[in-house]
């Protein structure tokens, strides 16, 4: 088997339902292209182009309910793509108990000594290096 393993059982699923999509893609689209005949006069039904309505109607349905759900897939796939929650840095000051929290950053590690302190000039700490996960939260924001 080739490609990334990574997310597999998502990628499994949403390709599972392009194929589909794609299918009612390509059905309605043929239903369009017989009811333009039938209008057309391409095949000869007499003065019946009621099927020709019921191949529209069904056409432009199959259409627009594709693209609704490849919209709606695009949009799940990108909003799993984004949960990488992003690393911080706590630093503190021993002497007067300063508190800064900033992006982690190559080359950090705990008990490393960094810039002087804004407040008494002694050299800061790095105390803590987490993870921020919000993942609820974030979904719900961007929702
Ligand atoms: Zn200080």
């Amino acid at each position: 088997m080739s490609g990334d393993s990574g997310s597999t059982t998502t990628s499994k699923i949403s390709s599972y339902v392009l194929l589909i999509v794609f299918i009612t893609l390509a059905l309605s689209l043929v239903a369009l292209i017989f009811a333009a005949a039938i209008v057309s006069g391409y095949f000869n039904l007499g003065n019946d182009v009621t099927g020709s309505y019921v191949l529209l109607a069904l056409g432009v349905l199959g259409v627009s309910l594709s693209t609704y759900v490849l919209v709606q897939t695009r949009r799940r796939i990108s909003k799993l793509k984004i949960v990488v929650p992003p690393v911080m840095t706590t630093i503190e000051c021993r002497k007067c108990g300063i508190k800064n929290v900033r992006d982690f950053q190559r080359g950090d590690y705990i008990f490393k000594e960094i810039e002087p302190c804004q407040k008494c000039n002694d050299k800061m700490l790095i105390t803590a290096i987490y993870k921020e996960v919000k993942e609820k939260e974030k979904e719900r924001f961007q929702f």
